[in-house]
């Protein structure tokens, strides 16, 4: 699925193209095509920006490539103390190359094989067969002074909608987190949409598919298993397989057993979103979040079963139900994570046309 956007001026592309790179990590690539005078550039001038390069991106026609060092994020809301991301931004315009022009030579398969490099390609349409098999693909159209500006991460390391059945069934999820999840993948598509609506770049249907997958292992680390309590029939089979579950991963975090399984399949990106909404890595791995894992952490900590409540309420909930075997150290670090919480909610809305109470 394509989003398309539309931009009147340059200072708007540039904007745009900020905001896809805010959500870009280390070994990302995104490549650009339209043609001569389209914008391209000025796009990537906002990619540069996004990640936060602080010099100035310059047209790389006649060096074929240009690196930048990636300093921070120059959205201090986001991340707060603007840590650093480390990594170089490679950018490629291939408008001059010719058949049998050595793209090994340029070192494009080196900067595109490295994890934590961000590569971008101009004239990506000259890659014939290097084109890299994971890219997000951006197309520029031009009319006047409109540019029509096409998003595409059906290219990009997620799982789709269609997967997320078989993985229920590979994990055997329970209904009632099923539920859980697809109330929480509400939430998440609420905010993303409004994200959208305000001309933000936001992978939407990694948003979706991250909620929904987020709890998927949640049986291999319930405390306890009481068979009675689902309102489910427990079949012996499924019983056998959940205590096969719980005995293999026995002592690891839901997320990050489900960050483990995903990345081995290759689905990195939803991978990330999932490791990441556990709730006291806002506090332990502040700097990991891009836009996108920030509204899955967000959306699940709106949802109490399947119920929209408030932050406060959650935390809340949250205290009741795991704070009372805590340490003090414990208990101030979930403290801090709700702080950071209603910090986060307040940046996500700053710009939004809804409210956290209009989430339905
Ligand atoms: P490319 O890299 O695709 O060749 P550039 O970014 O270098 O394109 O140049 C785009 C040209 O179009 C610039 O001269 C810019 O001023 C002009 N322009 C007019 N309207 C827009 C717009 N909405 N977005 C981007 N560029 C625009
Ligand atoms: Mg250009």
């Amino acid at each position: 699925m394509k989003s398309i956007y539309y931009t009147e001026t340059p200072l708007d592309t540039v904007r745009l193209g900020a905001s896809l790179g805010r959500l870009l990590k280390g070994g990302d690539a995104v490549l650009l095509f339209g043609d001569l005078g389209a914008g391209k550039t000025h796009f990537v001038k906002g990619i540069a920006e996004g990640l936060g390069v602080q010099t100035l991106v310059k047209s790389p026609t006649f060096a074929y490539v240009n690196a930048y060092r990636i300093e921070k994020r120059i959205d201090r809301e986001w991340t707060e103390n603007g840590l650093g991301v480390g990594g170089e931004l490679f950018h490629y315009d291939l408008y001059r190359m010719e058949r049998g022009d050595d793209l090994t030579s340029l070192g494009y398969h080196e900067t595109m094989a490295d994890p934590r490099a961000v590569n971008v390609v101009e004239w990506a349409d000259r890659l014939g067969d290097d084109v890299p098999r994971r890219a997000i693909r951006v197309e520029i159209l031009a009319k006047g002074h409109t540019r029509s500006i096409a998003v595409d991460f059906a290219y990009s390391a997620r799982c789709r909608e269609k997967d997320v059945e078989a993985f229920y069934d590979h994990w055997q999820t329970p209904l009632h987190v099923r539920a859980h999840c697809r109330q929480v993948a509400s939430v998440g598509q609420q905010v993303a949409e409004a994200m959208i609506r305000r001309g933000e770049i936001v992978d939407i249907n990694l948003v979706y598919t991250s909620c929904l997958l987020h709890d998927m292992c949640r049986v291999c680390d319930f405390k306890t298993l009481d068979r009675g309590k689902f309102p489910e029939p427990i079949t012996d089979e499924k019983w056998a397989r959940w205590n096969a579950l719980r005995a293999e991963y026995a002592g690891t975090h839901h997320a990050d057993i489900a960050h483990g399984w995903l990345r081995e399949k290759g689905f990195d990106d939803t991978a990330e979103a999932i490791r990441l909404h556990k709730s006291l890595n806002i506090v332990d791995d502040f700097a990991a979040y891009t836009p996108e894992s920030f509204i899955v952490y967000y959306a699940d900590k709106r949802v109490k079963h399947t119920e929209i409540v408030s932050l406060k309420e959650r935390f809340r909930d949250g205290r009741e139900r795991y704070g009372a075997d805590n340490d003090a150290a414990a208990q101030a670090r979930f403290r801090e994570a709700e702080k950071r919480t209603l910090h986060l909610e307040k940046t996500l809305f700053g710009n939004l046309d809804i409210k956290p109470a209009d989430i339905r």
